[in-house]
């Protein structure tokens, strides 16, 4: 097991140029999309202009070739400027692009993954359903054979990008007597398909730029090319895309909880009661030490995971199966901790705003809102603790 990591030259030059290119762009707009919960069209257009929707994806397909860790670098800084961005990259990459990388054939990948990865196509990835969530292997969407081609029924709900996607990941039953091991299959769903439409779109605490969509699909015809994976591995083919969501999720909730101490200990230094800056008490002192504990502890965490997918490479068939099973609890682990520490450390960072940190449109009140999501979707933490639980068992420690 290795546990050393450090930053290359080139990660770290990585990190310095999208901190100034998220402060320049992004950070400017991010008070009025959360005010008017719009899609942040122009500032994603930008992002995909500077090839940030493929940085794990290899340059043979379109991205820019760096690996998990320097795709963990980039939801780290996004993570601390805006959630929602960090969102709608998470899901293209994450959950769009992995199912693709991994598992896609030559010409999937030519026709999906490429310009994906070059930012001119945005993906999404829809598992959920009304009736399945925690329990997504009991999926109801049916996707019936016709000759070598399947027509879909179903809806499919809570889709991050599932309005502007281009094309979304879809899982449905090819199968239902197998159920989720070898009964649920992988599809390439692009829009403008005869019976695919997008129905209603969520208002949420937080995230207000990202659209959470419904997915209605009335009699879809795919032809084969548009299979993902073999038919009847989609479940496991989603579970390995969830594999990399939660770590770069992890990355996510870690920036958000930095930026929260950063501006809680700025806070803290500039105001004065009882005639002194308020950072001088213990009680704020001691907050600040939590904060800064879970980061650190954080980012050893998650960048070692990424670095263990980084040696894992992006063929599924050669991982073995102690491979396979490490990568999932850590992922889980990354996913429970980090979402659960910066959830409590921005709750702390708000803390010590006091009133003023409660007034709509502070970054820490945005930030507040915005947290708490991660400790529900990419499998709720109850789940990530089974599944934590499930290794441990027949694993050990
Ligand atoms: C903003 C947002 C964006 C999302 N984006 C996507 C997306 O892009 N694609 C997609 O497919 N889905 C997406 N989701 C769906 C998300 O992954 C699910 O909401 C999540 O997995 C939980 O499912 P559920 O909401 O049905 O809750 P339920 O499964 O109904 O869970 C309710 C509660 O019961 C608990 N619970 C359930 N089963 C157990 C058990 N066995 N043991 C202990 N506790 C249990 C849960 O942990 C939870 O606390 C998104 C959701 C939101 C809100």
């Amino acid at each position: 097991m290795s546990i050393e990591f450090e930053f290359s030259e080139e990660q770290q030059a990585l990190r310095e140029s999208i901190r100034s290119f998220l402060t320049k762009e992004v950070v400017p707009i991010v008070a009025e999309m959360d005010a008017t919960e719009e899609f942040p069209a122009a500032t994603v257009g930008r992002m995909q202009e500077e090839g940030y929707f493929g940085v794990p994806v290899p340059e043979a397909y379109g991205g820019l070739g760096l690996g998990k860790v320097a795709y963990c670098i980039l939801l780290e800084e996004l993570g601390r400027v805006d959630a929602s961005h960090a969102t709608i990259v998470g899901a293209h990459t994450s959950l769009g692009t992995t199912p693709l990388l991994y598992f896609g054939t030559e010409e999937q990948k030519q026709r999906w993954l490429l310009p994906a990865a070059k930012g001119e196509k945005l993906l999404a990835f829809s598992l959920t359903e009304p009736g399945s969530g925690s329990d997504s292997g009991s999926l109801t969407t049916r996707a019936e054979r016709a000759g070598d081609r399947f027509i879909l029924h179903g809806s499919k709900l809570y889709v991050t990008n599932g309005r502007e996607a281009d094309t979304v990941v879809v899982l449905a039953l090819t199968d239902p007597a197998q159920g989720p091991n070898g009964g649920v299959s992988a599809f390439l769903l692009d829009k403008g398909t005869p019976g695919f439409s997008v129905g209603r779109c969520e208002k949420k605490m937080g995230l207000h730029g990202t659209s959470t969509a419904e997915l209605i699909l009335d009699g879809v015809e795919l032809g084969p090319e548009h299979l993902l994976g073999e038919l009847g591995k989609g479940f496991s083919i989603a579970m390995t895309a969830l594999d990399v969501g939660r770590v770069s999720l992890g990355a996510a909730s870690l920036g958000a909880l930095e930026a929260a101490t950063e501006g809680a200990l700025a806070f803290a230094k500039e105001r004065t009661q009882f005639g002194r800056p308020i950072v001088e008490y213990e009680a704020i002192q001691f907050k600040l030490a939590d904060m800064a504990i879970h980061a650190q502890a954080l980012r050893y965490l998650v960048y070692n995971s990424a670095a263990r997918q980084d040696r894992m490479g992006v063929d599924p068939t050669r991982w073995s199966r102690v491979d396979r099973a490490a990568k999932t609890r850590e992922a889980a682990v990354v996913k429970c901790l980090a979402s659960e520490w910066a959830s409590e450390g921005i709750d702390e960072a708000l803390q010590i705003h006091g009133g003023i940190g409660y007034i709509r449109g502070s970054p820490i009140e945005r930030a507040y809102r915005d947290a708490r999501i991660a400790q529900i979707f990419e499998g709720t933490n109850e789940i990530q603790r089974l599944v934590i639980a499930r290794d441990l068992i027949a694993r050990g420690l």
